[in-house]
């Protein structure tokens, strides 16, 4: 992210959680911090109960999802499945609950998250994410307009950026990309093993999941 600089710092609380958004314009509205303020709310509150809805197993709901986005088949995701599916979740929720930076870019389409200098050498970074490693490690950056264009994406891509950086999660090319209608993949081929360690799998789960509890 070469000449990109975050020179401009809002400072929200939530609930006891210290929120710092850097951003590169001065000015960053009430308005907007309320927006996106309001969209990190929801996607933890998407994320607590999408966890504690399969807490206790996967129920028709959780199991019709999985078949979806973790291409987990007819009979849903095995013991060990199920296992990895609420961990990656959890530890998405953990970090997106306690204090975190997002840096707020003004002109992209996308968020990504900034990877070490050896995760970059993996080959499976997406032209979206993979925009390569920088100093200041694993920093959230999810894009202002994508944000604000419309709040059902932008806690979407909150939930997307935070598995990456708090779960490991990967991309995986056009096939391991929802369509913004979640009418299906951008590509097909995604893999069952892909799909179960992959971004956009958790971000659609969760949303749509959480959705189910009321959320
Ligand atoms: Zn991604």
């Amino acid at each position: 992210m070469t000449g990109t600089r975050f020179l401009f710092k809002t400072t929200k609380n939530l609930f006891g959680q210290t929120i710092k958004l850097r951003h590169k314009g001065l000015w960053l509205s009430k308005g907007d911090q309320a927006a996106i303020t309001r969209q990190i709310a929801r996607a933890r509150g998407l994320l607590s109960a999408s966890i504690a809805s399969i807490s206790l197993g996967f129920n028709a709901d959780a199991r019709r999802f999985a078949t979806t986005y973790f291409l987990t088949g007819n009979t849903g995701p095995d013991g060990a499945e199920q296992t990895q599916i609420k961990k990656i979740l959890q530890l998405t929720y953990h970090g997106l609950s306690n204090d975190f930076t997002m840096k707020l870019g003004g002109d992209g389409d996308f968020g990504f998250v900034t990877r070490s200098r050896s995760d970059a050498a993996d080959a499976a970074i997406s032209p979206h994410d993979g925009l390569g490693w920088s100093r200041d490690g694993h920093a959230m950056h999810i894009s202002k307009k994508r944000m604000l264009r419309d709040a059902d994406i932008g806690v979407i891509t909150i939930i997307h950026e935070g598995s990456h950086k708090f779960a490991d999660t990967w991309d995986h090319g056009n096939s391991g990309y929802r369509e913004e209608d979640d009418s299906g993949w951008w590509e097909p081929g995604l893999t069952r093993a892909q799909a179960l360690v992959n971004a956009d799998s958790y971000a659609y789960f969760a949303f749509r999941l959480g959705a189910t509890c009321g959320m």
